[in-house]
């Protein structure tokens, strides 16, 4: 579909029609409204241990979880961060903070320290959720900013660090939780999640995503009259990936909930378990992203499962080949394969395939499916801003209520992606055909891609910069098959310094989490710039793409 809008632009909307969504509702009193129907059902599922939590055990701890924020001084608004690997804590802990009508912040448990407290003070954090494990990490937030600190670790023999509190504390029945919980007035457009991404330029900051957002973004994926659209109530969802990058947050937990299915938490993606699981869960949908789609494809050891109980098999976050798309398609002989397209600031999904509807419109290959219902989306030439009709590649535009409230303490930044009209500018260049599917050509944005985790040049530039032997700097993406793309650095050092490829390496390596390791290092005479300073990052990939 499209149509002309007031001022010429080309507009394109879903191939399915618009359907009522309910966002006035808060997210958890969205995701619960059909609580009833779905009370014993099994919820989530944690993969290693098998253990169960039925839809009434999840709604009744993540309130009780709730009230024990609100005891530990967790105010309305604020923020509570979630630093914790897959597991059934996390999506409590989330419940939990919309409930308490806070914010949840997920941050990846594998950060270092000075990436962990980057987030927590910039989001002006109160409490996290950890494990013992991870304490060390977030002791100076408690000692100098007196961060309160819950570990989930569940086995009441071990002692837990010192000054920390134990999550099953907060579980427990008190009298007055509900009458607290029921008490909290929340607004549509109040920030429930604080994600944090670069999106198009920059470093990392703080994404606001509202009630009336992910509630608009959820109904987009599930609600309507064509319920199978991607999701049932008897399907059991595999949630591998990881849940403190929004795509899982979202289009796996929250869609998961919202249809009443059974979510098959995994903590890490290992290939055995994977499909023991997948065999012994029955699993019908497989969310992934494009390097676990690769070693599933590669995987001799896919022969020994019986994995015929999958019907969908998902792909997103990043571009997935037509060569890998036809080997998965081999692998799971009953499954659709089809893609998503998503940006954290967008909500975060923008298109998604429709061939899992009960009357499916054909997946082509290499699409990524069309735009989401309740939105609306336009392609502009990123020089002139005109909007560009069919089959003309230009950047990818999105308007509705699902997108981002803006970036944090950031109105600059925000005014950058989302502009005076409403549309958030995504920094990726796509197509859309004559049948409305949508191609992603190409990126136009300095974001660099390792296996769908996000990595910001600028991040890594600030940090390599700091060594007294480097005077400039840039980093780009390369392309690799394993990961998608790797960060490369073109480094200039100072006259006479002897620095060295390992060197720069291992510099950044102690600073950072694993995927934001530079690959490669290319010294260089200079930095191709602009007259305005800006690096020409276009010029150094097309050296990388002609071999230097
Ligand atoms: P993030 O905010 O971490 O979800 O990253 C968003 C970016 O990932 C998008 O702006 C795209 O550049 C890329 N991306 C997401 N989904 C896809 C897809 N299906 N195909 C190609 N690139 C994708």
């Amino acid at each position: 579909e499209k149509k002309q809008s007031n001022n010429g632009d080309v507009i394109f909307r879903s191939k399915l029609p618009d359907i009522y969504i309910p966002n006035h509702l808060s997210l958890h009193d969205y995701i619960f409204q059909n609580l009833s129907q779905f009370a014993s059902k099994p919820c989530l599922i944690n993969g290693p241990t098998g253990h169960v939590y039925t839809y009434s055990d999840v709604h009744v701890i993540s309130r009780r979880i709730a009230a024990g924020f609100h005891k530990l001084g967790v105010n309305q608004n604020d923020v509570v961060m979630i630093l914790l690997p897959n597991c059934p804590e996390f999506v409590l802990s989330f419940l939990a903070a919309s409930f308490r009508g806070a914010t949840a912040t997920a941050a990846n448990p594998f950060f270092t320290p000075a990436e962990i407290a980057k987030q927590a003070k910039a989001s002006n954090t109160k409490l996290i959720v950890t494990e013992s494990r991870y304490v060390d990490k977030v002791k100076p937030l408690q000692n100098d900013d007196g961060v309160v600190i819950v570990c989930i670790d569940d086995n009441e023999s071990v002692p837990i660090p010192e000054g920390c509190l134990r999550f099953t504390e907060l579980t427990q029945e008190t009298t007055e939780s509900s009458d607290v919980i029921d008490s909290v007035e929340i607004s549509p457009d109040d920030v429930v999640a604080l994600p944090y991404s670069s999106g198009t330029t920059g470093l990392p900051k703080g994404v606001m995503l509202t009630h009336k957002g992910l509630v608009t973004s959820v109904a987009q994926q599930v609600d309507g009259e064509n319920p199978n659209l991607y999701f049932h109530s008897d399907d059991v969802i595999l949630c591998v990936l990881p849940m403190f990058h929004i795509y899982a947050l979202n289009s796996i937990m929250l869609c998961g909930l919202r249809v009443g299915a059974a979510i098959l938490i995994m903590p890490k993606f290992e290939i055995h378990l994977l499909l023991e699981l997948i065999q012994r869960c029955k699993v019908t949908v497989a969310p992934m992203v494009p390097p676990i789609v690769l070693a599933i494809a590669k995987s001799p050891e896919t022969e020994k499962y019986d994995l015929s109980s999958i019907r969908v098999v998902k792909s997103g976050a990043a571009p997935l080949g037509k060569e890998l798309e036809d080997a998965v398609s081999a692998k799971f002989p009953n499954a659709k394969l089809g893609q998503g397209y998503g940006m954290t600031e967008a909500g975060p999904v923008l298109a998604m395939s429709l061939g899992f509807a009960k009357e499916p419109f054909p997946v082509k290959s290499g699409a990524c499916g069309t735009v989401v219902r309740n939105a609306e989306m336009k392609l502009v030439d990123p020089d002139t801003g005109d909007s560009l009709s069919r089959n003309q590649p230009g950047e990818i535009c999105i308007r509705g209520h699902q997108i981002m409230k803006g970036y944090l303490n950031n109105p600059a930044a925000t005014a950058e992606t989302i502009d005076k009209d409403g549309w958030l500018h995504t920094g990726d260049i796509g197509l859309i055909d004559d049948d409305d599917e949508l191609f992603i050509v190409d990126r136009l944005k300095e974001l660099i891609k390792y296996k769908g985790f996000q990595v910001a040049p600028a991040e890594l530039e600030a940090l390599l910069i700091s060594h007294p032997d480097i005077t400039d700097v840039a980093v780009v993406a390369m392309k690799e098959e394993a990961a998608g793309e790797v960060p490369v650095a073109f480094v200039v050092k100072s006259k006479d310094s002897e620095l060295s490829e390992d060197d720069v390496k291992q510099f950044v390596s102690k600073q950072v989490v694993f995927y934001k390791r530079i690959n490669k290092v290319f010294f260089s005479e200079s930095i191709p710039k602009a007259p305005s300073g800006k690096i020409l990052r276009k010029d150094l990939r097309a050296k990388l793409a002609n071999g230097l």
